[in-house]
């Protein structure tokens, strides 16, 4: 779960990595990362935080240039610290690269260590780097492939890496003169493309596109390998492979609802899974209520399906900063009410229908239907617009171990017992899988507990 952003050919291309990786921050709040070319050389910047917090005036004055990528980070692999923010930068035979990549590789351990015995050092922990150090570690040009004049140097040693890796990548590497973008075989997380005026940009979502005046373009396709520099663009269908498994929990929760994505507008998908939930359910209550944000668009197709009204039970509040990690239960309740809190003016008597995207380790919906009740709420039925989350991901979401999730321990009753509800509801598989166009092209795993890629080594996820 990360956001990666990239811009070349503008004047100032570091303000508008700013304003693109900010339009991008809920994808990783962990930190913040900006790396130009002014064609001479590479000039980078990390900082741990939030984008507006962390990169000051003086850091943006250390970035000049007129190509950059940049990064937020949620970390999947590796441990959290700022040593493995990003862009990661390595001197390598091609001269200085910088990368950004949003994904988690499944073989990191084994070519890791493979590389390692070859005498290659790795001054990160986490698995993005390894597509730096393969870059100098062998060259591919697969038969389908006709390398251009143009990137004859380049591009046999970047085929090499990407035949290397499996798993999930999103990915920009940054050169002096040139970016290059990939995405997996399997196109497991989202990567589009932009334009404006001269420039042409990248980004995991079209929100970046829409706050910096450009107008999307089109996706980078599953498998596509794509070179911009001053001769123009060239695109490479690296891998052309049937199997696609695009990350079905994109529509689910991560990303915005107004951006488009796998092909489609994340809103009227999100509204088709509160739409389904509907149809599946038959309980009979006084108002629809979504859990904000993230409930509130299925909640609007639960409403419109099911002819309820909607109302704000919850108000959100917007001005959370950082908060501590709590050490009782009771400051850590708190924690939950600070950024939730009841609107008695609509709960009172009411028999409730209470929507929420996704419910995971179940502590939080605990905590809503507590302070619902003590709000006046007569009865309270929670809705879920996906299915139980019975496994953990490999490929780049940031969902707890197997044994934290509630629904690999428990049954969907003693969930309810456990979280005080009256009553409990999922959309089924099926059901979700209806919202989306070609179903066949996602990823489910985390619902249906079927795995597209094999993944190497349980410990892989350090988190
Ligand atoms: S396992 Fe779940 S979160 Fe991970 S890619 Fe698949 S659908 Fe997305």
């Amino acid at each position: 779960m990360c956001g990666i952003f990239g811009i070349f050919n503008v004047e100032h291309a570091e303000k508008y990595a700013f304003y693109g990786i900010y339009a991008l921050q809920h994808r990783g709040q962990e930190s913040v990362g900006i790396a130009v070319s002014d064609y001479e050389r590479l000039r980078v910047v990390k900082k741990p935080g939030l984008v507006l917090e962390a990169l000051t005036a003086k850091d943006m004055e250390h970035l000049k240039g007129s190509i950059a990528i940049a990064h937020v980070r949620y970390s999947t692999s590796g441990d959290s610290t700022e040593i493995n923010a990003q862009p990661l930068i390595r001197e390598t035979s091609l001269g200085q690269v910088a990368l950004v990549h949003n994904g988690n590789l499944v073989n990191y351990k084994t070519l890791r260590s493979s590389l390692q015995e070859k005498g290659f050092n790795f001054y990160h922990t986490s698995d993005s780097e390894l597509f730096l150090a393969l870059l100098d570690a062998g060259e591919y040009v697969p038969e389908h492939i006709k390398v251009h004049p143009e990137d004859a140097k380049i591009m046999p040693k970047v085929f090499y890496a990407l035949h290397q890796v499996k798993g999930a990548y999103s990915l920009i590497y940054m050169f002096k003169d040139r970016l290059i973008v990939a995405r997996d075989p399997y196109g497991f997380r989202p990567l589009l493309i932009g334009r404006s005026k001269n420039a042409i940009l990248f980004a995991s979502e079209s929100c970046a596109f829409d706050i910096l005046g450009a107008e999307l373009w089109r996706e980078v396709k599953p498998g596509e390998v794509i070179v911009v520099d001053k001769k123009g663009m060239r695109t490479y269908q690296l891998f052309r492979q049937e199997k696609k498994a695009m990350c079905i929990f994109e529509f689910v929760y991560f990303s915005k609802p107004e951006v488009f994505l796998f092909g489609d507008w994340a809103y009227r998908v999100r509204k088709a899974m509160g739409m389904a939930l509907a149809k599946e359910d038959d309980v009979d209550a006084d108002i629809v209520v979504p859990v904000p944000d993230s409930g509130v668009v299925p909640a609007i197709g639960y409403s419109q399906e099911k002819g309820i009204p909607l109302e704000f039970g919850i108000i959100r509040n917007h001005y959370i900063g950082r908060s501590f990690i709590e050490p009782t239960q009771e400051l850590r309740n708190i924690k939950v009410l600070m950024k939730l809190n009841p609107n008695r003016a609509v709960l009172e008597g009411k028999r409730v229908i209470v929507i929420d995207d996704s419910l995971v380790r179940g502590t939080t919906s605990k905590k809503i239907v507590s302070m619902l009740r003590k709000a006046g709420a007569k009865e309270i039925h929670l809705r879920i617009a996906s299915p139980p989350v019975i496994g953990p991901c490999y490929y780049g979401i940031d969902t707890p171990t197997k044994e934290e999730l509630i629904a690999s321990r428990l049954s969907i009753e003693d969930i309810r017992q456990f979280i005080g509800a009256d009553s409990l509801r999922y959309l089924s598989l099926e059901g979700l899988k209806s919202c989306v166009k070609n179903p066949q092209d996602f990823c489910d795993a985390c619902f249906s507990g079927v795995y597209p890629v094999e993944y190497e080594d349980k410990a892989l996820r350090m988190r």
